[in-house]
């Protein structure tokens, strides 16, 4: 890259994305269900879906139909999967563009049936182990199956549910392991290519299955990974970026930003171009939150506005306007600004908004 924009940029590394997917399929030894809701998690749709799609996946996951209809578009071949309950006005654009919903309530599935009575539709089949967004009990499991053994319209092709705590209760999530690997021993054997699903990022780093042959990873694909110990396994995959606008000194007393923060000392202040505008979070104000000019932490001064931030450089007297300024990345975690936001990583990644540049390299 030789240009970099003025303002405010996110640099997103696709040798990491692929780093990450092959870790990802080291560590659990199943087959991998790309998770690319919300605009890849703020890396952007389609460049990220475009990289992924060499890589001969089962499903990209995304949100909704809407989503499924730009990696349409933008001619993605990885077969989308939808992740939640469809809406109806959706079920028939996902009907005749052949993408996968997972059935979660008895109206979805009859409303599939009907639109698949000329050509089958390939469905999952969602269970409610524990996570209470949709799918059936464990207690309607047979009696589902059953519906769907007379369905004319619909080809169960999988069998998938979710994990409320991974990475906050190991006894329930065993607990949920247990009950869904359970469920299924207690099938018939399926084909190799039925696919059965339990784990996010942190189930399928934290926790082994004696019957799924597929996972579902967003944030480690993006490389951050919900569970502290297995970071070093993971490149983060965007960083995010300004530069110095104007550096100016300040006395002792002033203040800086709204709500005037009075300044303790001399202070050489730096005013970088990027605010909560950008998706910056202005809960990180007065936390503490420092971002890196030239290999070093400096602290944000005052708080965070919707285009500028005011940076301490007193002592980073080599910094000058047009510096280059980290907000994260590799060496400043996004888990780390989102615990100071009182925040979690993925809204951190999904809230950098369309002002931001992204650069792919
Ligand atoms: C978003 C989502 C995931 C990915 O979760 P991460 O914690 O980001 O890995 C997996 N499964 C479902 C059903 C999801 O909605």
């Amino acid at each position: 890259m030789t240009t970099s924009p003025p303002r405010a940029w996110a640099e997103i590394d696709l040798s990491a994305l692929q780093h990450n997917l092959r870790t990802i399929q080291r560590v659990s030894q199943k087959e991998v269900m790309a998770i690319v809701k919300a605009g890849a998690y703020g890396h952007g749709l389609i460049k990220i879906a475009r990289e992924l799609d060499k890589f001969s996946l089962p499903f990209l996951g995304v949100a909704n139909a809407g989503e499924a209809r730009l990696l349409h578009e933008a001619g993605i071949q990885t077969r989308p999967y939808i992740l939640g309950a469809t809406l109806p006005q959706e079920r028939e654009e996902i009907a005749a563009r052949d993408w996968t919903p997972c059935l979660c309530s008895l109206e979805e599935l009859k409303h599939f049936d009907a639109l698949g009575q000329d050509s089958p539709i390939q469905a999952h089949l969602a269970l409610d182990t524990g996570m209470g967004r949709g799918g059936f009990l464990p207690h309607q499991f047979y009696d589902i199956l059953g519906v769907l053994k007379n369905s004319k319209g619909i080809q169960l092709t999988g069998i998938g549910s979710h994990l409320p705590v991974a990475d906050e209760d190991q006894s329930f999530t065993r607990a949920q392991f247990e009950i869904f690997d359970s469920l299924i021993e207690s099938l018939p054997t399926q084909r190799a290519d039925f696919h059965v699903h339990l784990s996010n990022s942190a189930g399928l780093l934290g926790y082994r299955s004696r019957t799924t042959n597929l996972v579902r990873p967003g944030l480690s694909l993006y490389g951050i990974s919900p569970l502290s110990e297995e970071q070093h396994l993971f490149r983060p995959v965007m960083s995010l970026k300004t530069r110095v606008s104007l550096i100016h000194h300040l006395p002792q007393g002033h203040g800086v930003s709204y709500g005037r923060t009075i300044l303790q000392r001399d202070t050489r202040a730096a005013i970088l171009a990027i605010g909560y505008g950008d998706g910056y979070p202005r809960s990180l104000s007065d936390r503490s939150t420092e971002v890196i000019i030239r290999d070093i932490r400096c602290p944000l001064l005052g708080r965070i506005t919707m285009d500028q931030i005011i940076v301490d450089v007193t002592d980073l007297p080599e910094c000058r306007e047009d510096d280059v300024a980290t907000l994260f990345g590799p060496e400043l975690s996004v888990t780390e600004l989102s615990q100071k936001a009182g925040t979690i990583p993925w809204e951190i990644l999904t809230q950098i908004t369309p002002r931001v540049d992204r650069l792919y390299f």
